[in-house]
């Protein structure tokens, strides 16, 4: 397959100028074909229907032209053609929670000095190297000017970059309490300071608000329900949509007090109590409130390694095989097992749920041991992928993403096995295509691993 993968994109880009150069001013140029015709895998769309065998698509200008089965449709003459026989397909993967830009994951430093166009685009590239088509970052802008530059950029073989810009908090020091991390949020004490903050979001162009309801077991102060009640309101007001932190001390009171508020999502699932029967029936009246999992470590989240080798500097996956130790000699742990039973409270309440890795220190392939853990929690194999592909790309506003259907971009993912057999197949990655463009995934590894210890 590999021998299929740059040609035919070159080729068409060059075919391309050629054809814009020669057109005169009254013709128009005839488009130059860059159509593939990817026939024989088992597909799942993401949009939670049964598996297709012997699936056909093609693609033309990196988009999704036609999806169907062996037989329903002959190949265009003109079209590359790529066997995917014995593949599964799903569509590119979607990561609606993370914190990328202040860790450097070649020496492990966490920093502002790490918010760095560079050390975004390689995490933007990681994501991309693990499937991962686009990915959310939600609040912590160090350099906001930056981060909405790059929500901008299209860049051959990287995720795209989503971002509510710098996130709502109490006070500038009432986000995440890491050193490296404080003073980042827009701080809102009064509803005017809330609606101010949402005003200035719009104007950058931001949809989705982020906002932190925590006041870290008591330690700083918490975002007041008033000032919520406005920001919720403004944005609302602008179209936008606002999602919630919850902290780990009041977070079942708060979660009942948002919904109630009218979020939109969290950020997080319940992780200080168990789910009650109050905010079950609150959750039933919105079922189109989200929820974004993020699960804690499990014992089984690093039991295999074997895979982050070729991507992970020697002391990351020495740190990593230390705390599969440690999880498995202490067992998952209460935070752990809290969360999956407040995971399953919320499938049963008919909450949507969707994906997201909470990542910053570690980031891309956690993003399918986050899938890996969700299905730990007793979610079926096709209900994690759909959290992961399509309920992500309704919650993050992209129509051009998050399924395998016409019209959709052409990105997609080619596993070696099936994911629906055993979730953690969608790691044994044989292919990535993003915008119809394979991902040179050789070239990325090297690039990884240069100059890492
Ligand atoms: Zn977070």
């Amino acid at each position: 397959m590999r021998t299929q993968f740059l040609p035919s994109g070159l080729l068409a880009g060059v075919v391309s100028l050629v054809v814009v150069a020669c057109a005169s001013v009254d013709e128009p140029p005839v488009a130059a074909t860059d159509a593939t015709w990817f026939e024989g895998a088992r597909l799942i769309d993401g949009g939670g229907g049964p598996p297709v065998e012997g699936a056909v698509f093609l693609v033309e200008d990196g988009v999704f032209a036609w999806v169907g089965r062996a037989g329903e449709r002959e190949a265009p003459p003109d079209a590359a053609r790529v066997d995917l026989s014995g593949k599964t397909v799903i569509p590119a993967l979607i990561d609606a929670h993370q914190h990328i830009g202040l860790t450097n994951v070649k020496d492990g430093s966490h920093s502002p000095d790490n918010y760095t166009r560079a050390n975004l685009v390689e995490h933007l590239e990681r994501s991309a190297y693990h499937g991962v088509a686009a990915t959310m970052s939600l609040g912590l802008e160090f350099d906001e000017a930056l981060a909405f530059e790059l929500r901008e950029a299209v860049l051959p073989g990287a995720a795209r970059f989503l971002t509510s810009g710098r996130g709502i908090a109490a006070t500038p020091m009432a986000g995440p309490q890491q050193p490296y991390r404080l003073g980042i949020p827009r701080g809102a004490r009064t509803e005017a300071e809330g609606r101010a903050a949402v005003e200035e979001l719009h104007g950058h162009g931001v949809d989705l608000v982020k906002i932190w309801v925590d006041d870290r077991g008591g330690t700083v102060p918490k975002l007041e329900p008033p000032v919520y009640q406005a920001i919720i309101d403004e944005a609302h007001a602008r179209g936008m949509r606002v999602t919630a932190h919850l902290g780990t001390t009041s977070g079942l009171a708060d979660a009942k007090a948002l919904l109630r508020a009218g979020v939109d999502g969290f950020a997080h699932t319940v992780r200080d109590r168990d789910i009650d029967d109050e905010y079950m029936t609150l959750v039933r009246e919105r079922p189109e409130v989200w929820t974004v999992p993020n699960l804690p470590g499990s014992p089984v989240t690093h039991d295999d390694l074997s895979w982050l080798g070729q991507t992970l500097p020697p002391f990351e996956i020495e740190n990593l095989r230390r705390e599969a130790d440690r999880l498995a000699a202490e067992g998952p742990g209460a935070f752990f097992e809290l969360q999956c039973r407040n995971l399953a409270r919320n499938r049963e309440a008919g909450m949507t749920i969707g994906m997201g890795t909470d990542s910053g220190v570690s980031v891309a392939w956690t993003t399918h041991t986050e899938l890996r853990d969700m299905a730990g929690c007793g979610l079926d194999a096709m209900e994690v992928i759909e959290a992961a592909t399509r309920v992500n790309a309704e919650i993050l506003g992209l129509d051009d993403l998050g399924t395998v259907a016409p019209g959709r971009q052409a990105s997609f993912v080619v596993l070696d096995a099936d994911p629906l057999d055993d979730i953690t197949n969608t790691r044994r990655i044989d292919g990535v295509y993003l915008r119809g463009e394979p991902v040179d995934r050789e070239a990325l590894r090297t690039k990884f691993m240069d100059g890492v210890r």
